[in-house]
């Protein structure tokens, strides 16, 4: 007679070790998310359903390449403070002042980043968003927001006029996405075309010339998701330099758990990880 036995089954674990940097992200149904590393990249929806387990193992300033400690947006203390890449204008993109020949930190990288085509839009990632982007970031810059739609209000020759329409339109609406809603799947329903004709009166005179009326460019985002979590707790590799879990989820730049743990993957650029899947 046959002895019934289970064999336990092959387990492969692959290793994947590197910095963080923000998911690159290919528009598709649903959306597709990479994770970059120096010697190769991994295609993250396919660990949707599967363990991963993530290890902090240090730090290294994306730009100087130093191991010091993270301050923001992937850079130590020093380059934040430093690095023209990180101005003030790029989170107040109303400071711009590439348009006018004057210089913040660098005056030939802000001619470069800032004298290009800008939108302006409305997002659907919790309530309604008004945010800029460079055009050539759309609809990149939507992804990363988790916005599940998006529809552009103005195109402007730099990132002044960019700023200073939202700026107008922050008196209006949120300007940062409510990341626990966007999450759970808590969002508005809302027509943005619709919403797009109220702004018009509400656009400063100096950029009324670029409003968009007509055109039918509603861009709706679907995101890798199995499920979703009625609450989150979000991972902080400080504090928890080892975690495992399911994935069970991508969307925006989180990886979301069964367990409601989320992690922001955007906001541990820097850190240098060993990814167990
Ligand atoms: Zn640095």
């Amino acid at each position: 007679m046959f002895n019934s036995c289970v064999k336990p089954e092959t387990l492969i674990t692959m290793t994947y070790e590197g910095v963080l940097t923000k998911m690159q992200s290919e528009f598709g149904s649903p959306i597709q998310y990479y994770l970059v590393f120096e010697n190769g990249f991994l295609n993250v929806n396919q660990l949707l359903n599967k363990e991963l387990e993530i290890n902090f193992v240090g730090y290294q300033c994306l730009n100087c390449g130093k191991k010091k400690k993270i301050f923001r947006q992937g850079f130590c203390y020093d380059c934040f403070y430093s690095s023209a890449a990180v101005g003030d204008w790029i989170m107040k993109p109303e400071l711009s002042t590439a348009h006018l020949g004057i210089q913040d930190r660098d005056l030939a990288y802000e001619q470069k980043v800032q004298l290009q085509p800008h939108i302006v839009y409305l997002a659907l990632s919790s309530e309604v968003k008004v945010g800029v982007t460079r055009k050539t970031q759309m609809p990149t810059r939507w992804i990363d927001q988790g916005a599940t739609q998006a529809i552009s209000i103005v195109e402007v020759p730099n990132r002044y006029l960019a700023g200073i329409t939202e700026v107008a339109l922050k008196n209006h609406y949120a300007d940062k996405t409510n990341w626990r809603k966007m999450l759970t799947n808590n969002v508005e329903q809302m027509d943005l075309i619709a919403e797009r004709l109220k702004v018009e009166n509400l656009i400063p005179t100096e950029v009324q010339e670029y409003f968009y009326s007509q055109k039918n460019d509603l861009y709706e985002m679907h995101y890798p998701v199995l499920s979703y979590p009625n609450k989150v707790n979000s991972l902080s590799l400080d504090k928890t330099p080892q975690f495992q879990g399911k994935l069970t989820g991508i969307k925006g730049q989180y990886l979301l758990f069964e367990d409601g743990t989320v992690f922001n993957i955007r906001g541990s650029e820097g850190y240098l990880v060993r990814v167990n899947v």
